[in-house]
């Protein structure tokens, strides 16, 4: 049989207590404060640019999915007009089939990554709901060019970074730079 000094044991554990208690913290109080998404992110949504949509369909084509509905007609320029541009998100699989395969640069990946509802139908985007706009920014998935222009993505460990090159190590100081963002 093998003893160990009296006290040893809480002495190790104080040890680790200590160590975690002058350790940054690595969690953040969302949905309060966030972080910043991956620049490529595949976020759960669509973003549709109609001033670039044909009416192709090509994007509906290629979905595995079979996720996209498109109702077009004839344009009097021999164009085409799209009626009804449907994207069922709840079925989606966010691979992104389609935004590669559009001809015409007019499909995007979204941002947004919380959709979350308690009603299926809810998920179902109309071609309004799609468009681009100030709220919905494309991801820069598939598109360098959007990629470069968006902001760099803060992990947990980084995220109180304020240059970009030393981590912050001061939960005091953490508690600050809130207030700051
Ligand atoms: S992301 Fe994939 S599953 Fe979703 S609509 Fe596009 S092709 Fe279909
Ligand atoms: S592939 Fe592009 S251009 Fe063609 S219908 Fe889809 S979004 Fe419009």
């Amino acid at each position: 049989m093998r003893f160990e000094r009296y006290g040893i044991g809480i002495i190790k554990g104080l040890m680790v207590t200590m160590k975690n208690f002058l350790r940054p913290p690595i969690t953040l109080q969302y949905p309060e404060e966030k972080l910043i998404t991956s620049r490529r992110i595949r976020g759960n949504e669509l973003v549709w640019q109609v001033s670039k949509c044909t009416g192709c369909a090509t994007c509906a084509k290629s979905c595995p999915q079979g996720n996209i509905e498109i109702v077009t007609h004839l344009g009097t320029e021999n164009n085409y007009v799209v009626d009804k541009l449907q994207v069922d998100t709840g079925k989606c699989m966010f691979c992104g089939l389609c935004v590669e395969s559009c001809p015409y640069e007019a499909l995007f990946m979204g941002r947004s990554y919380e959709r979350a509802t308690y009603r299926r139908r809810e998920l179902v985007l109309s071609k309004e709901a799609l468009e681009l706009s100030e709220d919905r920014q494309p991801s820069g998935y598939f598109y360098p060019r959007i990629e470069v222009l968006l902001p760099r993505q803060t992990l947990l460990l980084y995220w109180d970074r304020e240059d970009g090159q030393k981590l912050c190590w001061f939960p005091w100081r953490k508690k600050a730079n809130r207030g700051r963002r």
